[in-house]
């Protein structure tokens, strides 16, 4: 194994020595409390943000800072995203380390974070929280100031969003009906029409909901979190007519809010950031993981989570047994890459955990995704990758979890009164970026201890950063097996780039 670091690359930084007032003292018009609209687009890949389909994006993207270089985390999975969304930090420091994680105190057994349910009864048994850094949730209620969540996503999604929401009186809205909402969402949702069945209806839904229900008079922080574009990908295949169907719907809704805002009151002090947590690639071939891992004596008494970012947890956590695990998976024709604990010492090819800064005792001693590309698929979109049997889905879905370019760029980009108009930053950043970011806004203290930065270069009060930055490279090659995974380091903060097996 090796690494490799080069800060070289930075030379165009520009250092600006302008001392600017912060925003949050320069209450905006007539003094009105300034607040923040996070928008996320689920699985949104930031080359589908185009005229034809997405025009209000399109819109968007123009009135205020575009931040192409943004970056997703490992796993590309929904609710990893969605905790290090909330936290501002990597798995690593979150806890919630994958979609299907092995249960903490019962390694056999795999909890499933789509479901709250299933996450409080592991807060329950464990003790401990599901999501272990504070979140926008804690750090706004900490500050006396309002937070609301607004989500078609799964039910465990919204949870990791405000897991204390009820205890901090919060607005929790879900299309998934009362039980899903905090007791302030349930009576809130009790005014509104029922929310519709079909996914890319419920994301319009929740979108509307939003716009009628709180921009005249918006809370801090509103998370409005749609599950389209992300459900007909896996469900009609990315970039599929059905796909960009749900997108132009989602789309439209997002120009309503885009509408009202710009004619409202609220247009000098409600500052919106567009995201997306990560984007898709599409399968190209099916394989059965679980059977195949079931045969192997390698894996005998193992747990396996199954899927195409996947984890297997070996008892007690026995090198030997990890090791063996992980050489059995690099002779695999099926395999990406391979990750194993901390603990124990990679085997030639293996990469550890760190690497991917998902790190942590919750963590699979073995990690590892199905073979990928960067090939165009039939759909004319770079990246391609195996499909696990169990997860459902048939060649041509779109699908995620992995290292893949095409699942790690992510949609970013703000704009408001605070925000630069115009600009297109070059500067690295990612998911873990938000928190921060939207707590600078608010001046809420939090942020400077996560994982992700400050975005100072799209604010209007703003400088460049100062921290010159440039690429990392994690390589490992054993016999027959090579990997690769590429980040960005600028000063103590890091973003996944990208990953690929490499042909040997
Ligand atoms: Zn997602």
């Amino acid at each position: 194994m090796r690494t490799s670091h080069d800060g070289g690359w930075a030379a165009a930084l520009r250092h600006r020595e302008q001392v600017a007032p912060k925003f949050w003292e320069r209450q905006g018009k007539a003094g009105v409390m300034q607040s923040v609209l996070l928008v996320v687009f689920d699985g949104l890949r930031p080359d589908r943000v185009q005229q034809d389909v997405t025009p209000n994006l399109v819109r968007f993207a123009a009135m205020g800072t575009r931040v192409p270089g943004a970056r997703s985390v490992f796993p590309s999975e929904t609710r990893v995203c969605t905790a290090s969304v909330a936290t501002g930090h990597h798995p690593r420091r979150h806890g919630l380390v994958a979609n299907r994680m092995l249960h903490p105190s019962d390694p056999q057994v795999v909890v499933e974070t789509g479901s709250a349910a299933q996450l409080r009864a592991m807060e329950q048994t464990i003790g401990q929280a599901a999501i272990l850094k504070p979140g926008l949730s804690d750090l706004l209620g900490a500050a006396g100031r309002d937070y609301a969540v607004f989500s078609s996503g799964t039910t465990g999604q919204t949870f990791i969003l405000a897991p204390r929401a009820q205890a901090l009186g919060q607005t929790v809205v879900s299309a998934h009906g009362a039980a899903a909402c905090s007791p302030a969402g349930a009576r809130l949702l009790e005014r509104l029409d029922p929310p519709p069945a079909d996914s890319a209806a419920r994301a319009v839904w929740i979108a509307d909901a939003w716009r009628t229900s709180m921009l005249d008079s918006p809370p801090a922080v509103s998370v409005l979190w749609l599950c389209e574009p992300d459900s007909t990908a896996h469900q009609l295949g990315l970039d599929s007519p059905g796909q960009r169907h749900a997108l132009r719907e989602v789309d439209a809704a997002f120009g309503r809010i885009l509408d009202d805002w710009v004619a409202g009151d609220q247009r000098d002090s409600l500052q919106i950031i567009v995201a997306s947590d990560h984007g898709h690639v599409t399968g190209d071939g099916m394989v059965g993981v679980n059977t195949l891992l079931s045969r192997r004596p390698e894996l005998a008494g193992c747990t396996s989570t199954g899927g195409n970012s996947g984890g297997i947890g070996v008892p007690g956590g026995e090198r030997e047994q990890v090791v063996a695990v992980a050489e059995f998976l690099m002779r695999q024709d099926w395999i990406g890459h391979v990750f194993t604990a901390e603990a124990a010492e990679p085997p030639p090819g293996a990469l550890p955990c760190s690497a991917v800064m998902v790190d942590h005792p919750r963590t699979a001693h073995v990690l590892y995704t199905l073979r990928n590309s960067a090939n165009l698929a039939p759909n004319g979109l770079g990246g391609t990758s195996l499909l696990d049997t169990a997860s459902h889905l048939s060649v041509g879905a779109g699908t995620h979890g992995g290292l893949n370019a095409g699942e790690m760029a992510t949609v970013l980009m703000l704009a408001g009164s605070a925000i630069r108009a115009g600009v297109v930053t070059g500067w690295p950043a990612g998911l873990v970026d938000i928190a921060p970011t939207i707590l600078e806004l608010l001046g809420v203290p939090g942020g400077v201890s996560m994982d992700g930065r400050v975005l100072r270069e799209t604010l209007v009060a703003g400088t460049e950063p100062v921290d010159s930055y440039g690429p990392e490279t994690w390589e490992a090659a054993g016999d027959g097996y090579a990997q690769r995974v590429a980040r960005m380091r600028m000063g103590r903060h890091v973003w996944l780039d990208h990953g690929l097996r490499e042909a040997i």
